[in-house]
């Protein structure tokens, strides 16, 4: 008998009719024989409108209610899919991520797993129900209720599986799997049948919006196998491992693209030590994170200094920046957000050289001027005008026949 978890995300739950649509699955697969534990996400949109019923009360909602207001979203859906399943003549049962032993630090909002106690779970499971867990919410150690940060759930299912170390880690969506590009954007992308971890992970960082980030991670350092598949057809998804990485491919992965990207660049800098920090130093403490950085090479001691923000925090980056660009002498702070990012990823590329080059040569003939160019080692990304991006990732998914299967 194997244990298996299977996450459903909030699209798949979104009525009645989908709800019993997936306690039918969920009922199939134990009749397999396999332990099933569930985990759930809200309804819908649920998440978003209590948000902003929260914000119709009070613009600025406490942390501590506003995580308590959100979980039950998830509440709703776990005990509605239980007695979907006893409908169907199962035995199952829901529990609120604090009941399964879900615990956590205290940040609300994008709280983090501190420890799992699956003692009620495995009771649960020792009984013959069917374990139904409200994703995206733990306890803290005074017994305060946590979300773990939107898309959280995924979270949930991978920590719930990797602690009691079930086979396989289900999550189902409204999509078939990852694909090579946004299919929306790019009509040849491919799904694909598998992906590592350490590729999945710079996909998912830089807004292929299929998983949680930090679902991943935990799946790469617990080793857990993710499936990602359709929870409307029975088609096979891809599976996330870490096999994939052991192989000789020469292959791009897939491309990513991201269009929440704003730029601040401060110009006519002083090159001396210490003035990277004077302006960074602030951004952190206010909590923005700072994407890509690049400083020119200086002329005659003076340089400029571009560095990448989510668009949302461009305008608090700015009234930070403004003032210590004054203080530090620099000329003038400009910004821009109207671009994007566009990455080519794949271990493949590791130590291979051309990739770069082709990627290059693949937007100059786009005529795609490239802002700013980071890379890791299995990464390489640029940053372009927002209005380009679906141009570029067409013409690169041609470039690096991302249209035919990999070997
Ligand atoms: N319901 C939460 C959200 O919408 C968590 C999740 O869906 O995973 O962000
Ligand atoms: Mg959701």
């Amino acid at each position: 008998m194997a244990l298996i978890v299977q996450k459903y995300g909030g699209s798949s739950v979104a009525d009645a009719e989908k709800i019993k649509n997936v306690a039918r699955r969920i009922a199939e697969t134990q009749k397999k024989g396999n332990e099933v534990i569930v985990v759930v996400s809200a309804m819908g949109d649920t998440t978003d409108e209590l948000i902003q019923l929260a914000k119709q009360i009070n613009p600025k909602p406490e942390e501590r209610e506003l995580d308590v207001l959100l979980s039950t979203g998830e509440i709703v859906s776990s005990t509605l899919l239980a007695m979907a399943l006893h409908g169907l003549g199962y035995e199952a049962v829901s529990l609120s991520g604090a009941q399964a032993g879900i615990e956590t630090d205290a940040s609300y909002s994008k709280a983090r797993i501190l420890r799992i106690e699956p003692k009620r779970i495995v009771k649960e499971l020792e009984k013959g129900n069917i374990v139904i867990v409200a994703g995206f919410q733990g306890i803290t150690s005074d017994k305060d209720i946590t979300t773990l940060g939107r898309g959280g759930s995924d979270t949930t299912a991978v920590a719930l599986a990797a602690s009691l170390k079930a086979k396989i880690c289900q999550i189902y969506t409204d999509v078939e799997g990852v694909y090579t590009a946004d299919p929306r954007l790019v009509p040849e992308a491919r799904k694909l049948d598998e992906i590592g971890y350490e590729e999945m992970l710079e996909l998912a960082t830089l807004g292929a919006k299929v998983m949680h980030s930090r679902a991943v991670e935990l799946g790469q350092i617990y080793n857990m196998p993710i499936l990602v598949a359709s929870s409307f057809s029975d088609k096979p998804g891809t599976i996330i491992h870490g096999g994939t990485e052991m192989e000789v491919r020469n292959r791009v992965r897939g491309i990513a693209h991201d269009t929440n990207v704003a730029k601040v660049t401060v110009v006519g800098v002083p090159d001396r030590p210490g003035i990277a920090s004077a302006i960074f130093e602030p951004l952190s403490k206010a909590n923005i994170s700072v994407d890509t950085v690049v400083q020119n090479a200086s002329i005659n001691n003076i340089t400029d200094l571009t560095f990448t923000v989510a668009r949302g925090d461009l305008e608090k980056a700015m009234s930070l920046a403004k003032p210590i660009a004054k203080s530090i002498g620099a000329k003038e702070c400009v910004s821009d957000s109207t671009l994007a990012k566009v990455s080519i990823v794949g271990t493949g590329m590791q130590n291979v050289p051309g990739y770069a080059a082709t990627m290059f040569r693949t937007l100059y003939e786009q005529g795609i001027n490239i802002q700013l160019i980071t890379t890791s080692e299995i990464r390489i990304t640029c940053i372009i005008a927002e209005d380009r991006v679906k141009d570029a990732i067409k013409a690169l998914h041609k470039a690096f026949e991302l249209e035919k299967a990999s070997i």
